[in-house]
């Protein structure tokens, strides 16, 4: 069971740290870095949790729960990621993989417990 939480934190940095890197690359290659950056700055997003009790619980979904991290506004993130340019689409992009590695870090290990 250590295992496991260990594993779990590792793939929440790493999809939060790391793997922007790799579609700043991909998505954004004439401006990985400033893309990359921008991503990591959405994480900004999570200063809605100031509004929880307790802050942070690893046993609740941020999905759905946070106001910053409810559908209505996973949807914006999709919509801007593909209609958004530039600056914009970066951040939208952001936000968006953010909101998937909030995803899988409840949803995802929610079974293994
Ligand atoms: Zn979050």
């Amino acid at each position: 069971m250590e295992c496991v939480l260990w594993i779990r934190e590792v793939l929440h940095y790493f999809l939060h740290l790391i793997f922007p890197v790799f579609v700043a690359k991909v998505f954004f290659r004439n401006h990985w870095k400033k893309a990359y950056f921008l991503m990591l700055a959405t994480m900004l997003v999570d200063l809605d949790h100031i509004f929880a009790n307790p802050v942070f619980d690893p046993n609740r979904s941020s999905i759905g729960f946070h106001p910053l991290h409810t559908y209505p506004w996973l949807i914006i993130y999709a919509v801007g990621s593909i209609f958004l340019k530039g600056n914009y689409r970066m951040v939208a992009v952001g936000l968006l993989l953010h909101m998937a590695t909030d995803f899988q870090d409840y949803y995802l290990w929610k079974m293994l417990y």
